[in-house]
């Protein structure tokens, strides 16, 4: 086992996975941008170094910064949370160069998958079921064209490099295609450095199911169920839950069962997460995603199972101990993300916290790295914490949802909590009726409604 691990991230992970490697008996180093010098991972942490300035790319895209800290610390290994370098396959060619262990999946699992449209070919030859929609990348507005009409309107044009939502036109008719078409193009090539998109039938009502997956170097393979993260803004998750209140005990089998068998056939280590659209019944396949994902803990609270500490440990080179017959899927977990954001508005908020408390009691847990009187720095995303809670059913979760969000102080800055009370109180939520379009739709509902009443 790792005797010292490097974390390579800030906020709320790089807490969660100092505490994953506290209770293995592992020393802990976090590096941070000069923005982030009294942050609570850096508090936490046994040693901490500061390898740059607040912008991403001086600190925490930073590879020779971060691989010199690990050098000068003699770290064994490097955990890159979520976002950041976590799925940038040149990163993990370093790591691997320079004597350090990453913890995830091999460089060309990530450029595998990275690529959404390769991503997309290999499900097929793994037997996945995909959206319908292009032959791999389109090269031309003719292609695109041709490939609309034969599938027909609405579709949905991607950047194949896309990510966290990004990149992606809505088309609904012929006349809009041309302009979306080569918007989507140079926006792919502005925000992603690569202007390759590729064409889906855009779904009307689907759900975002996505099947928590790991594999070992030993040939294993294993899924922990699914996360429902249909409740959605800007393609990006709101809320996410686990079980999915639609899935029947079948169709969880089945395409548990079918995912892990493709990440065997694959040969992956490390965690990852199969993301799928869920309509009438039936799967597509989105995308894979090679890292831990903001939403795990809802898999956590059902499972009781540490997935920071199964990467270490996979990383490592153990055998899963998990297997088929020892998961066991128990109750119902949600979490909310809390956004420094206004709630109406969506426009961020940072600032000094002023006064903060934490909800607490059974089943109710509080993954943050916020503290009274920190700084929310403007620099990186706006999540503040999240607040998870289990309860043995989903009406129970719901209840102690709504009172752990009551209970919850955040003064100084504005929060998403109040738009998560008004979500769970829905009575859609409450019977689980919801698909990926039914948040903004409720949001246009309302804001409709406050101008008539104006
Ligand atoms: P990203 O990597 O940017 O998160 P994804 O491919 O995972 O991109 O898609 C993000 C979200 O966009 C999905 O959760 C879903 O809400 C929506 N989406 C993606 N593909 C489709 C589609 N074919 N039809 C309808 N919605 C889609």
């Amino acid at each position: 086992m790792f005797k010292k691990v490097l974390i390579a991230n800030r906020g709320e992970i790089a807490l969660r996975i100092h505490r994953a490697c506290k209770e293995m008996g592992i020393q802990t180093v976090v590096v941070h941008s000069t923005a982030d010098a009294n942050s609570m991972a850096v508090r936490m942490a046994d040693e901490s170094v500061c390898i740059g300035g607040p912008r991403s790319r001086d600190s925490y895209l930073n590879t020779h910064a971060i691989l010199t800290a690990a050098s000068i610390t003699n770290a064994d290994a490097i955990h890159p949370g979520y976002g950041f370098l976590s799925e940038n396959a040149e990163f993990v060619r370093m790591v691997e160069e320079h004597g350090f262990t990453f913890i995830g999946p091999s460089a060309d699992h990530i450029d595998r998958m990275g690529d959404k449209v390769m991503a997309k070919k290999t499900a097929v030859e793994l037997g996945l079921p995909v959206v319908p929609g292009s032959d791999g990348a389109l090269e031309t507005y003719e292609e695109a064209l041709k490939t609309a009409n034969e599938m027909g309107y609405p579709v949905l044009i991607k950047a194949a490099s896309g990510g966290g939502g990004k990149g992606m036109q809505v088309v609904r008719e012929e006349k809009a295609l041309k302009e979306a078409y080569t918007t989507a193009r140079s926006e792919a090539k502005a925000n992603f450095g690569d202007d390759t998109v590729y064409m889906e039938k855009f779904l009307l009502k689907p759900r975002h199911i996505e099947i928590q997956i790991f594999g070992d170097k030993h040939g294993n393979a294993i899924h922990l169920g699914e996360r429902d993260c249909s409740i959605q803004r800007r393609h990006q998750k709101v809320v996410e839950e686990a079980p999915s209140p639609t899935l029947t005990e079948e169709e969880r089998t089945f395409i548990g069962g079918l995912s892990a068998d493709a990440i065997k056939k694959l040969g992956y280590v490390g965690a990852g997460t199969i993301e799928y659209l869920f309509e009438d019944g039936k799967f597509y396949f989105m995308e894979m995603n090679t890292r831990i994902q903001v939403e795990h803990p809802v898999t956590e609270m059902i499972t009781g199972i540490d997935l920071i500490v199964e990467q270490i440990r996979v990383a490592a080179g153990e055998k899963l101990t998990l297997n088929k017959e020892n998961i066991r899927l128990r109750g119902h977990a949600i979490e909310v993300r809390i956004n420094a954001e206004d709630p109406e508005t969506f426009a961020p908020s940072p600032g000094e916290i002023k006064q903060f408390h934490a909800a607490g009691g059974l089943g109710v847990r509080f993954d943050s790295a916020v503290y009274n009187g920190y700084k929310i720095p403007p620099y990186y995303d706006s999540m503040v914490g999240k607040l998870i809670v289990h309860g043995r059913d989903r009406d129970e979760a719901i209840a102690r949802l709504r009172r752990a969000i009551q209970e919850t102080i955040v003064d100084g800055v504005k929060t998403t909590l109040p738009l998560h009370l008004w979500i769970i109180d829905s009575p859609d939520f409450k019977t689980g009726d919801y698909n990926i379009h039914w948040l903004e739709k409720k949001l246009a509902e309302k804001a409709e409604e406050k101008k008539k009443a104006s």
